[in-house]
């Protein structure tokens, strides 16, 4: 008999009477555009309330995370062709964010532990040409941001956080992007709650909400009006619709947290247990926010291949996948061929003078972490029971398969 039959749980019902009250409201509002110099949109409120959530003086509406992304690099006014430090494992929206604004991506080694670089991967990396860095809090697992920031203080570098993944995480007891300049966020259907699309960018600083504002609205100095088009930008505006679902939503976080912490938390301590298991979270510092949970089977142990693994926990009625990319992001076919424009021609590497190669890229921990790395999948609808069989399923093919 298989551990289970059942099908996992689907995520709980997420949207009831008060989004379509308050997307109600934005219809009758007769206008749908965020930005009104007379009264306060639904946008602008949103905005208010996730400044006062995650406790940062400024947040910045804009359509996704990849926005917000590119928001925060384009405000961290880097020159074109500098390089930017950031990981090969995570969504290509982090690496698209950094093409966009003309720089260059050079991929720090990585954990297999944790599947995020460490600082002194980091550091590594640095050359006379860095100019940033940008981490990412992968599956709702805080890096150890805080001695990145004191890194990047030490040598001159603009820090960024992708929080992506990570709504409602914490380090060291303090919330994610407030470690570096700019705390990037996604508000997509996958997220923890959304807007539908969306995200925002937590800001720290006046001149810098102003930039971010400017860097999501085509630098239509809305506020200021005096630095109209002083430089380019794309129109990355959140409508009223989505403002009016991000309000909504916002006070349904903290319990989505706490049901995923808590169950994240006991996988993490049971797996721990198991020998050839390594579970991804492994410091006291990091309060998650799981987004998906990862683990590592460790090759030393388990005799056989990760697909066969994957293959006989499907056996025992347990879905789960790779290390959620199927490659580190240097191999794939786009950084292979350099082929990000059109025309062969990657201005970045033009403006820099000296070309990138990223065939002869070898970061053997990037690549022990993908594939030795299984996600699973969670959501606040699990109870205790989902739990027990994730454990009980793993117990089983990790014990049948070990030296
Ligand atoms: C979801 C996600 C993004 C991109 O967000 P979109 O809203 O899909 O553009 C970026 N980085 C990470 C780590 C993500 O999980």
């Amino acid at each position: 008999m298989p551990v289970r039959v059942t099908p996992l749980p689907r995520r709980p019902d997420r949207f009831g009477p008060e989004e379509l009250a308050a997307l109600g409201r934005a219809l009758d509002s007769n206008a749908l555009w965020y930005w009104d110099n007379n009264r306060p949109t639904l946008v602008s409120k949103a905005m208010e309330a996730y400044a006062a959530k995650f406790g940062a003086p400024h947040a910045i509406a804009t359509s996704s995370g990849t926005a917000s992304l590119h928001v925060a690099v384009a405000a961290s006014m880097i020159p074109a062709g500098s390089e930017v430090i950031t990981t090969p494992i995570t969504d290509i929206g982090t690496i698209n964010a950094i093409l966009l604004q003309n720089l260059i991506p050079v991929f720090a080694e990585v954990d297999p532990n944790t599947a995020t670089p460490t600082p002194a991967h980091i550091e590594a990396a640095i050359t006379e040409r860095t100019k940033a860095v940008v981490v990412v809090h992968l599956s709702g697992f805080p890096c150890r941001v805080d001695e990145i920031a004191d890194l990047c203080t030490r040598r001159g570098l603009t820090l960024i956080e992708d929080c992506a993944q990570a709504l409602g995480a914490t380090y060291k007891g303090k919330g994610v992007g407030h470690f570096g300049r700019f705390g990037c966020f996604s508000l997509n259907d996958q997220k923890h709650i959304t807007s539908g699309e969306g995200g925002f960018v937590l800001a720290h600083s006046e001149a810098d909400f102003y930039l971010c504002h400017n860097y999501a609205d085509k630098y239509y100095d809305r506020h200021r009006k005096g630095v109209r088009l002083h430089g380019l930008a794309p129109n990355y505006r959140m409508s009223e619709l989505d403002g009016a679902m991000a309000t909504t939503q916002l006070p349904k976080l903290d319990a989505i947290v706490a049901k995923r912490r808590k169950l994240g938390d006991r996988l993490n301590r049971e797996l721990g247990q198991i020998r050839g298991i390594i579970p991804q979270v492994n410091s006291p510092d990091a309060e998650c926010s799981y987004f998906f949970y990862l683990l590592r089977i460790d090759e030393t142990i388990i005799t056989c291949s990760r697909k066969e693994f994957l293959s006989q926990l499907e056996d025992e009625g347990i879905p789960a996948s790779g290390a959620y990319v199927p490659t580190p992001i240097y191999k794939s076919p786009y950084f292979q061929t350099k082929s990000f424009f059109p025309g062969g021609v990657w201005p970045a590497e033009v403006v820099a003078g000296r070309t990138y190669d990223y065939t002869a890229v070898q970061l053997p921990g990037a690549e022990k972490a993908v594939a030795t790395g299984i996600q699973l999948y969670l959501n606040e609808g699990f109870e205790d029971t989902d739990i027990d069989d994730y454990i009980e399923a793993i117990k089983i093919v990790a014990g049948r398969n070990s030296t």
